[in-house]
């Protein structure tokens, strides 16, 4: 049966999970307080690194797992359709991850071989990076990348044509205590109506659900990034201790990130940029010579144990949560939105949900 669904928040969990709903015949309205993909709405969509792989992911558990591993394999396909429907390229690319010690060699090829992740030994050398801490290296092979701002508009053009509804720059007031949701209120007063609802607003649902939901444990980790674009670039993603680069097709490089708990703040400091900058050159020394072209932040929706909700409320017959996806919502958006679409049909999804559950 068609239902009307809104989705409160326009990142990418709320855009994929808006997609998901599409396709199964639904009527979708995305509500969203800014805009959706521009620089200002995707607080931390717009932001992300954008690779489709968790950083050291033996350091996760199985459930973070679950959502993580199909990411590539769908967004190889996705933004192909993305690209035929739209003619917007999203800029998927294998480029491989190269991991620099110091890490856990033996935990890492043991969760390579259980995932089937392709990994071999290698030598930082091999692949024009500098390793600080010894040469030894693990190349990932398949390990793949988006480029989060051009993923953004391909799906807000994919969702246009498939006529969403996009409520840009309405906002809705935190919702108070009810057995049933028929309407929400928006913050200039309007009352907006649909037979279910999705709180997809990352690192603000727990703002928007704290006197419904006080056990929600979401809160804002900033993250900041930098971008070059040198004249010799990185082939492949690198990544040591705690620190990545990300090579672009057309020549730009990003460098980040950090985890910040600062709340709401999100601005960039120059203390951050001088730490970004060393660890960078670092890797690449040839970044002395060359310029930060741009320096940026984004708020994550920050859970413990990088742990997402996908849940129904555990009060409110209609209402959904699909949230705090933290460092990795880009690369869990695909399974978390097929999660939840199944929870709202009432089928038995395809990953177990347990794990994911809003305590009450
Ligand atoms: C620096 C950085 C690097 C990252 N790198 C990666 C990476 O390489 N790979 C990866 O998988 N992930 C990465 N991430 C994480 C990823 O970007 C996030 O997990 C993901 O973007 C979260 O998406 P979201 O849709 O939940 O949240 P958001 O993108 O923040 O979207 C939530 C939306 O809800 C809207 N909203 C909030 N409150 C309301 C309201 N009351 N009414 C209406 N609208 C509202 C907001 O305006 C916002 O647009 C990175 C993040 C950062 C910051």
């Amino acid at each position: 049966m068609t239902k009307h669904v809104m989705i409160i928040g326009g990142g990418i969990v709320g855009c994929m999970t808006a997609i998901e709903l599409v396709n199964r015949g639904h009527r979708v309205t995305i509500v969203e307080r800014n805009q959706i993909a521009s620089q200002t709405s995707g607080e931390s969509s717009w932001a992300g690194g954008g690779i489709i792989f968790p950083l050291l992911p033996w350091q996760y558990s199985d459930p973070v797992n679950a959502l993580t591993r199909h990411g590539a394999d769908f967004y190889r396909e996705f933004t192909q359709k993305l690209l035929r429907e739209t003619g917007l390229d999203a800029d998927f690319a294998q480029s491989g991850f190269l991991l620099l010690p110091e890490f856990d060699t033996n935990a890492a090829l043991a969760w390579c071989k259980k995932y089937g992740v392709e990994a071999r030994p290698a030598k930082a050398a091999d692949y024009s990076v500098q390793s600080p801490s010894g040469n030894y290296a693990l190349w990932l092979p398949g390990v793949c990348q988006i480029r989060p701002p051009y993923l953004m508009q391909a799906m807000r053009k994919w969702l246009e044509q498939n006529n969403v509804t996009m409520l840009e720059h309405t906002q809705l007031v935190p919702l108070q205590e009810t057995g049933e949701l028929n309407e929400w209120q928006t913050t200039s007063g309007e009352k907006l109506s649909a037979d279910q609802f999705v709180v997809t607003s990352g690192a603000w649902s727990f703002d928007l659900l704290k006197e419904t939901s006080s056990k929600l444990n979401i809160k804002p980790m900033r993250g900041q990034i930098l971008l070059y674009k040198p004249e010799q670039n990185l082939r492949q993603m690198v990544y040591r201790e705690g620190f990545y680069m990300i090579p672009r097709l057309d020549g730009h490089l990003l460098a980040g990130s950090t985890l910040e708990d600062v709340g709401f703040d999100n601005g960039v400091t120059e203390a951050v940029r001088e730490e970004l900058r060393i660890k960078a050159e670092a890797i690449m020394p040839e970044l002395k010579r060359q310029p930060i072209i741009k320096h940026w932040s984004g708020l994550r929706p920050g859970t413990p144990e990088n742990l997402p909700t996908i849940s129904a409320h555990p009060s409110i017959k209609n209402l959904y949560l699909n949230t705090g996806h933290f460092r990795y919502g880009l690369t869990m958006a695909p399974a978390s939105a097929k999660l939840i679409t199944a929870l709202m049909a009432g089928e038995t999804p395809q990953i177990d949900p347990a794990p994911y559950t809003c305590a009450s």
